[in-house]
């Protein structure tokens, strides 16, 4: 049984940057219906009951069923992604990252602002539903795509990629407080992201 990640703040606590009520929204439906859709699927293959979220992603192909195969797809990427998500916003985010992280984005990509100007780009250009990730891969390498609905770079590169940071663009994220204004709503989380936390899952992902 996978259980969504307990949020570390209120759910008022990102305002102005991310409203309440989307949060709750977000929060107790959305990601909460991902997450028993994913535990209803994977009753149906009890041979997965003891594999991580990642390793179910990885090897998304293994399920002959293209049925349950799809619904895993999009429940289990958005089990995992909301989980992500939700863990590297905080009260106390924006500003930089800092340490490993900082140099292998000045390697990577010139500077910081670069790879926020990549993100940002990759986050509104996704035409319609979807996500903008920062990803890294076990050689501490980083990397910007973006993906349609609840896919993300573990099912697309088979876990050579793992995303540290995602922005939700689907209308649902951002919708009640910038209706179409995609942008504002990308600039604003920003202001959120716990770059110390996207540290910490960076590190884990060149150790692991
Ligand atoms: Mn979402």
């Amino acid at each position: 049984m996978f259980k969504q990640i307990e949020l570390k703040y209120n759910v008022n606590a990102l305002e102005p940057h991310i409203d309440e009520t989307t949060m709750i929204t977000h929060y107790t439906k959305h990601h909460a219906a991902y997450t028993a859709n994913l535990n209803a699927a994977l009753e149906k293959i009890p041979e997965l009951s003891s594999s991580s979220i990642e390793d179910i992603l990885k090897n998304l192909s293994n399920i002959s069923d293209e049925a349950l195969k799809t619904t895993i797809r999009n429940n289990g990427g958005g089990f995992h992604n909301h989980n992500l998500y939700f863990t590297t916003l905080s009260p106390n985010g924006g500003g930089q990252p800092e340490g490993e992280l900082a140099k292998q984005i000045e390697h990577d990509f010139g500077d910081f602002n670069a790879v926020k100007e990549k993100l940002s780009t990759a986050a509104a250009t996704r035409f319609g539903s979807g996500w903008a990730w920062l990803s890294a891969n076990k050689n501490g390498d980083l990397n910007v795509s973006s993906s349609p609905n609840q896919d993300n770079p573990i099912i697309e590169s088979q876990g050579e990629w793992v995303p540290i940071l995602g922005i939700d663009v689907w209308e649902h994220a951002y919708y009640l407080k910038y209706k179409n204004l995609r942008v504002d709503y990308i600039k604003a989380f920003f202001n959120v992201v716990d770059w110390k936390e996207v540290a910490k899952i960076y590190s884990n992902i060149k150790l692991s």
